[in-house]
């Protein structure tokens, strides 16, 4: 048996699609110790095709059934992920090594999903009748409907295992598709878990189901599948993108990003400093719009940087399960793990002060003390490419503007938060930051507030979730036009064409264009 959890990257295993089709499976291993917990099975791209073409064949019953039938599923897919949060938080606990109060957030949050797209998505999804833009077309009946993409391929990542997949199959089911997840090799047992109770316990229909591998399995999902919806790095990102152009296959892309968090010179620096450590801690920081570049104004930056240390010095760090009283888990992957001790490194060498953590702990597993580092600059690793882990870099700037300068100085546009003494001065600042979503006064909100779009702009993604960006990219517009009035044998711009009617359409084209009634009339 050959193991994929080897200290690579997804994306560089991926490239290794050789290795990959000699695989027959890989382990899923603990955080917490490096134990084994089971061996998965690698779906071969021939596997990957037969489970697309089933859901495929299931999917227009799935479409025929409407909104309403379809919510009725999906709420019982609600209803057992109520009746089964332990459950499903004890297995997403021994994969990812989350502390159990991270754990238990993500079905709570799919239950939520679930209400929100099923109440909104007739709203969303409804007909449009546009009026027509000329007097002209006014004998026509314009109409806009939307079709769902048949099958949608779902690739999530291993940091929210079942939020990652699911926030987005969640809406693709309401609007109709079918849905095939491939999650990551780190941690694919949740998503196994609740496809099984789809299938099993709920008798769902046959247009949710899951894949299982790595680079190969990953690229013949968007080889078969009409729309990809991808999360993860940068880098998996653009070879995915790559391979869809292949079949010209649409694809909405999640990736990292490097979120600024800025605190202006009058902000409350108390509330400013737990917002930090939960926003660039929350998850051992591992989460796409962690928190990883602080940018703070010279007059209150030695108050914040002591105040930050000692807040991070007092997080529990530790696993103890169905236990609440600890703050920090386990790094997932033993790959994340070194490239948090090289970002460390890199900014220690070049003179960055580690107030607080700084090394990996002792033992078995792969945990990361909880650093906090001052004095950084942009010539170093941590404040330029994505850590995705439990570390806090603070940076001194002179003014607001510098702040801004420094903020949008990234290849990401994921979020950001700022701090500031109002909400007005917060909201001014907000709006110059290069990124698809701003907290003021808050971090880590916006994923939640589910009526606001979440997306990346630069090379943090393609497309949005949430609001009706989240279930519109998963349809089609189709445009419809029919005669709302009795129609003659021949229209005007058929054959023949005739120079007296070709006289006739240029006058009425200049009458209905131009403006004011001289330049109408052509006087
Ligand atoms: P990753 O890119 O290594 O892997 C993501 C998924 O892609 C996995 O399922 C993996 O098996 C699969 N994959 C790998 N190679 C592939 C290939 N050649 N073709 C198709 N699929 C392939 O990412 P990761 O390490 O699992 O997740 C961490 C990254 O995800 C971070 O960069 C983080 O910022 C990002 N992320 C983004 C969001 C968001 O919503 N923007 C959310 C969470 C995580």
């Amino acid at each position: 048996m050959e193991s994929a959890t080897a200290s690579e990257t997804a994306a560089e295993r991926g490239s290794q699609d050789g290795a990959a089709a000699e695989a027959e499976s890989f382990e899923v291993h603990r955080p917490v110790d490096g134990s084994t917990i089971r061996s998965v099975p690698i779906d071969p791209p021939e596997r990957v095709a037969e489970v697309v073409a089933r859901v495929r064949a299931a999917q227009p019953a799935w479409e025929a059934l409407g909104i309403a039938g379809r919510r009725r599923w999906l709420e019982r897919l609600r209803d057992w992920m109520l009746d089964n949060e332990a459950r499903l938080a004890d297995v997403m606990q021994e994969e990812t090594g989350k502390v159990r109060a991270e754990a238990e957030i993500e079905a709570p949050f799919l239950c939520g999903s679930i209400n929100y797209y099923t109440e909104h998505a007739a709203e969303f999804l409804t007909e449009e009748t546009p009026t027509p833009h000329i007097l002209p077309l006014r004998v026509k009946r314009l109409r806009i409907v939307y079709r769902p993409y048949p099958v949608v391929g779902v690739i999530s990542p291993w940091n929210f295992p079942l939020i990652l997949a699911f926030d987005d199959a969640i809406p693709a089911l309401v609007a109709g598709c079918a849905v095939v997840i491939k999650p990551s090799e780190f941690t694919p047992l949740s998503t196994m878990e609740l496809v099984r109770a789809w299938k099993e316990e709920i008798g769902g229909p046959d247009v949710l189901d899951v894949v299982n591998g790595v680079g190969e399995t990953g690229g013949a999902l968007v080889d078969e599948v009409d729309f990809v919806q991808f999360t993860g790095s940068d880098r998996t990102g653009k070879i995915v993108m790559k391979r869809a152009a292949d079949t010209l296959t649409p694809v909405s892309l999640e990736l990292g990003g490097k979120d600024p968090l800025i605190v202006l010179r009058d902000a409350d620096i108390d509330r400013a400093v737990n917002a930090t450590a939960t926003g660039a801690l929350a998850n051992t920081g591992q989460i796409c719009m962690s928190i990883e570049r602080i940018y703070v104004e010279e007059p209150i930056y030695d108050e914040f940087v002591a105040k930050l240390t000692d807040r991070v010095r007092k997080l529990r760090q530790g696993i103890g399960r169905g236990s609440y009283d600890e703050d920090l888990g386990a790094m997932t992957t033993p790959a994340q793990a070194e490239i948090v001790s090289d970002h460390v490194e890199d900014a220690r060498s070049k003179g960055a002060r580690i107030l607080t953590g700084g090394k990996r702990k002792d033992g078995s597993g792969d945990w990361y003390e909880a650093t906090v580092i001052a004095d950084v600059d942009h010539s170093m690793k941590v404040m330029t490419d994505e850590t995705f882990g439990p570390v806090v870099p603070v940076m001194k700037v002179g003014d607001a503007e510098e702040a801004v300068r420094m903020a949008n100085d990234s290849r990401y546009g994921l979020s950001a938060s700022v701090f500031a003494g109002s909400n007005r001065r917060g909201e001014e600042v907000a709006r110059r930051i290069d990124v698809g979503a701003v907290n003021v006064n808050d971090v880590l909100t916006t994923y939640f507030a589910m009526g606001v779009p979440m997306g990346g702009w630069k090379e943090s993604g393609i497309g949005f979730r949430h609001a009706s960006y989240g279930i519109k990219k998963f349809v089609q517009p189709k445009s419809i036009v029919s005669p709302r009035i009795k129609q003659g044998k021949v229209d005007p711009l058929w054959f023949p064409y005739t120079s007296r009617r070709r006289k006739f359409l240029n006058r009425a084209n200049r009458f209905v264009n131009a403006r004011g009634l001289r330049n109408r009339l052509g006087l």
